[in-house]
């Protein structure tokens, strides 16, 4: 039977070969990989990521697609994880997961985010976005894209935007284009937070209002004159300012609570 996309679970199903093929490529399973695809739909990824591998995981969350996919697929092949991704305990499935997806879109920075959480256990993620939040995700300090997303993503992970698709390559088709971007946890080594909640804390607070000076979003949390210390003006906005040097200023104010 015909499946009618819901709007509410963010449904465009690629139906472009040349871009499945793409993707696929971009992804380059190989048979021991444990790979987790979010939201298979329709299986235009599905089933060639299944060509590929002895097993497959999927997290889905509409009904109506799970009973699809079970019919089509025995479930020691495709294993099926009825549900919302937002919710999934990644760290269940193990380690070095490969994760994938052509994400759905209105959910897609809270999914991230619940993804960071897992960094440690995840070897690689492959995802298709809107390009818009993809070019938010890769944005340098001092462009108009840099914000929230960016550094606290930009911290765990290094980013690659791969390759863009056209709205045409959906149905239905969505009204924006969208982007592939390859996403790799950074080493252990890399994370020099002494309080990941504080760096995001900080970070929260400085782009919280986008247009005022560091001196007054940080004001209360951290002195002018701190920032100074730590070479950074506090004249200057949140776009203006590197990861290292939001991690400088959360390191700053975690040394300083531990004062006795
Ligand atoms: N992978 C398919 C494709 O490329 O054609 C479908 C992509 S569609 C953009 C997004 C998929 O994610 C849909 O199958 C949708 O039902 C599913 N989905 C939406 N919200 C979800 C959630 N919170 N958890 C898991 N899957 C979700």
């Amino acid at each position: 039977m015909e499946h009618r996309a819901r709007k509410r679970f963010g449904q465009n199903f690629l139906t472009d070969p040349n871009t499945v093929r793409r993707i696929v490529e971009a992804i380059a399973p190989r048979q021991e990989d444990v790979v987790v695809e979010i939201g298979p739909g329709l299986g235009a990824l599905t089933e060639p990521l299944l060509a590929r591998l002895p097993r497959l995981h999927v997290i889905e969350i509409d009904r109506d697609l799970i009973a699809r996919l079970r019919e089509r697929h025995p479930p020691d092949r495709l294993v099926i994880h009825e549900g919302d991704a937002l919710a999934f305990d990644f760290a269940s499935l193990g380690e070095r997961l490969k994760v994938v997806g052509n994400l759905p879109y209105n959910i897609s920075t809270p999914l991230l985010f619940h993804l960071a959480g897992f960094a440690a256990q995840l070897r690689e993620m492959t995802f298709m976005l809107q390009k818009e939040v993809v070019m938010r995700m890769v944005a340098a300090a001092g462009s108009g894209d840099y914000g929230r997303l960016s550094v606290m993503l930009q911290y765990r992970f290094e980013m690659v935007r791969l390759f863009d698709v056209p709205p045409g390559a959906f149905r239905p088709a969505p009204k924006v284009t969208s982007s592939i971007v390859r996403m790799v946890p950074k080493p252990a080594s890399a994370l020099d937070a002494t309080d990941p909640e504080l760096l995001a804390e900080v970070v929260a607070r400085a782009f919280g209002q986008r247009r005022k000076t560091l001196r007054n979003t940080l004001k209360g949390f951290v002195d002018g004159g701190v920032l100074e210390e730590l070479g950074i003006d506090p004249g200057l906005r949140a776009e203006r300012l590197a990861l290292g040097e939001f991690v400088a200023i959360a390191n700053r104010v975690a040394a300083l609570r531990a004062r006795p």
